[in-house]
């Protein structure tokens, strides 16, 4: 039988970004339009990644800002993170970076497997306020993998999952070439 591998992913950004909806829409495959803000929810789901199979527990979150402070639960037995912010607020850029130093700083400064998020891609040039090449600089900056998506229009959702999956496995077999 082959071995099903457990990973703990942590959904972090500001406030309204889209957390809850990407993880929607990649547990249930739908969309919602409304607004309900999460205190923090708990999603399994199993998915193929190559050949092997992982058992994915995802942990939503409530939203963050500059000023939080990150509870040990978002450090202890996670795997991997997936920072979001929405490319129509330059504020959810700001806190996608404050959130990367604290967590770099709690994890001892060791690489961690991150996917930088920049949801809200499907609205209007007009509303953008973080530009591609921004948000592909910063990732850069950190070693980290860039995506744009849309929770509304499914574009990159499967992606995400997949992407930080890979990355905890490609973080963890790097540490044998130090
Ligand atoms: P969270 O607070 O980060 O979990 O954000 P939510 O998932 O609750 O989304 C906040 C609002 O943005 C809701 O009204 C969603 O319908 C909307 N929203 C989320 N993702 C997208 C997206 O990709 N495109 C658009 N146009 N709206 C989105």
């Amino acid at each position: 039988m082959p071995l099903v591998r457990y990973r703990k992913v942590v959904l972090l950004g500001y406030r309204s970004v889209g957390k809850t909806s990407l993880a929607h829409q990649f547990i249930d495959g739908e969309f919602l339009e409304c607004y309900d803000p999460t205190v923090e929810s708990t999603y399994n789901k199993m998915l193929m990644v190559g050949k092997d199979e992982f058992h994915l527990q995802l942990v939503d979150t409530a939203g963050q800002d500059e000023y939080t402070i990150l509870p040990h639960s978002f450090i202890i037995g996670i795997h991997g993170y997936v920072l979001v912010y929405s490319v129509t607020s330059l504020k959810s850029f700001q806190v996608v970076k404050s959130l990367h130093s604290k967590l770099y700083e709690s994890r001892g400064k060791t690489r961690m497997p991150v996917v930088l998020v920049g949801n809200k891609a499907d609205l209007s040039l007009e509303s953008r306020q973080v530009k591609t090449d921004e948000g592909r600089k910063l990732a850069d900056s950190w070693g980290a993998v860039f995506l744009e998506s849309s929770a509304k229009e499914n574009q990159m959702t499967q992606g995400i999952f997949t992407k930080v999956i890979e990355e905890i496995d490609r973080v963890d077999n790097s540490y044998g070439e130090q």
